[in-house]
């Protein structure tokens, strides 16, 4: 053989291997590339027929109005000792029916007052409605829920929040408190594709109950939990997190301190220091077509979902829910409001509806009250601009969640910055986060 010939042998095996390399490769992404097709196309089904029918269900089957439920335990969650859960059992003994995970349920307590403006004299006490959401995967036994102490904001000299201290300070074993029928359209799905849990702070409440409940009933489905606290003596729960991480090889957990104590970070391999955002969520997440649910403070979630909509989230994917008022917009939906700021916290500002007349041609009729006043969209909601005029509303959550401020509208029409959790009756509005779309006149 001459050299040459031995050359060309060599030569030829080479560009044999590396066919057979590419060819391979090759093989392997396309499968991957096809199993990942048949995971978006299940995505794209609308979410959840299954899950929407349920919950009607549930709806149906749970109770109407408020029904009383003691206090079976009480504990603390935190090493801050800023989270307390009730565990709540039916006082009339009846079955409790179930919920979807990532629901709430809404209280009405017998909270002291604190002297505050609009209030009456301090030491008083006053109902007050606040929602909570379901922090355990339902079960026959009871209902959780983990609340968080509110302080005052720093600097202000106004009182600490009214429901969450008397939670901490006056609720306690055999405690009697009035609630709700879980609800709330923040909820888990029940397809087995990839999921990712964002928690921030308290909002880890919903999360921990879709997380509890899809280990049990999703066996294998694979799901992320990023969680970000400041440091570790404010996360909740860590123990039952790291257990089930440790336990469950489908489940990730990346507990991320935005201000870690040197022995927060110390030996551990889920934790990470900073913020949550779409970097580290790059860096963490294999590619693939999860489904992303979010509950956190404003400022974190108006950065998130719009940033998940860049890096190429669809809509239908990314599902999140506001402890209060919040507008955060979506990718399409900044757009379709032709690129007003997204994600901006404006709990009294709202937006001129898409298709409003004129705004300075709007008037609101608050009948009952006698008033009719010119209204623009820098007046807020109706619920500001009814307070603002001196119309004593009811009100509760002030996020479209509890149903408290449902009002009847007498003519014209109202729009919704965001879908409301509460399904108003027909012909009612929630005055608490809708604007009007033409002139209006309300039963208040
Ligand atoms: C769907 C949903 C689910 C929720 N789930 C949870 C949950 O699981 N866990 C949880 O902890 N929370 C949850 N929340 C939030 C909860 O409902 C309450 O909003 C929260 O506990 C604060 O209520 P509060 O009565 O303690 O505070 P509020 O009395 O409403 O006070 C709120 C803030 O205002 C300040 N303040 C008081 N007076 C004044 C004043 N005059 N001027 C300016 N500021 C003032 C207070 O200091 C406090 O910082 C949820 C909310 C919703 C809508």
């Amino acid at each position: 053989m001459t050299s040459l010939t031995l050359l060309l042998w060599i030569v030829g095996g080479l560009v044999l291997q590396l066919v057979i390399y590419l060819g391979i490769g090759f093989w392997r992404n396309s499968l991957e590339y096809r199993n990942l097709r048949k995971l978006t196309a299940q995505l794209d089904l609308p979410l959840e027929t299954e899950g929407s029918t349920q919950s009607d269900q549930i709806a149906v089957a749970a109770w109407q109005g408020f029904r009383a439920f003691k206090v079976h335990r009480k504990v603390m969650e935190d090493a801050a000792q800023s989270v307390c859960s009730l565990y709540l059992v039916p006082e009339d003994g009846e079955p409790l029916p179930t919920f979807l995970p990532g629901q709430f349920l809404t209280f009405r307590l017998d909270a002291p007052t604190t002297g505050g403006a609009n209030e009456k004299p301090s030491g008083t006490a006053e109902q007050i409605i606040r929602c909570y959401s379901l922090s355990d995967a339902p079960t026959p036994d009871y209902y959780r829920i983990s609340v968080k102490r509110v302080l005052p904001p720093t600097g202000r000299d106004v009182p600490p929040g009214r429901s969450s201290s008397f939670i901490h300070d006056q609720v306690a074993n055999g405690s009697r408190l009035q609630v709700r029928a879980p609800a709330g359209h923040f909820h888990i799905d029940r397809s087995i594709v990839p999921v990712v849990l964002i928690a921030g702070g308290i909002g880890i409440t919903p999360l921990l109950s879709m997380l509890n409940w899809s280990l049990i009933e999703q066996p294998g489905r694979e799901i992320w939990l990023f969680y970000g606290v400041r440091n570790a003596s404010e996360a909740v729960m860590t123990a039952h997190l790291e257990a089930l991480a440790a336990a469950h090889s489908n489940f990730h957990l990346r507990c991320c301190w935005s201000d870690a104590l040197p022995e927060d970070v110390a030996g551990r391999d889920n934790t990470r220091c900073g913020r949550i955002n779409v970097d580290l969520l790059r860096v963490e997440l294999p590619l693939k077509p999860y489904h992303f649910y979010i509950c956190g403070p404003t400022p974190m979630m108006a950065s998130l979902v719009p940033a998940l909509g860049d890096w190429g989230v669809s809509d239908a994917r990314i599902h999140f829910e506001a402890f209060g008022p919040a507008s955060i917009q979506r990718k399409q939906e900044a757009a379709n409001s032709g690129g007003k700021p997204v994600g901006s916290p404006a709990p009294s500002a709202v937006a001129t509806a898409p298709g409003a007349e004129s705004e300075n041609a709007i008037v609101v009729t608050f009948a009952k009250s006698g008033k009719q006043l010119p209204w623009q969209p820098a007046k807020g909601t109706l619920l500001v601009f009814a307070e603002a005029n001196g119309i004593s509303v009811d009100s509760g959550c002030r996020a479209g969640s509890c149903g408290t401020c449902q009002t009847t509208i007498r003519e014209g029409e109202v729009a919704y910055r965001q879908q409301p959790d509460y399904d108003p009756d027909p012909g009612s509005c929630l005055i608490c986060c809708c604007a009007p779309k033409t002139s209006v006149t309300l039963e208040a």
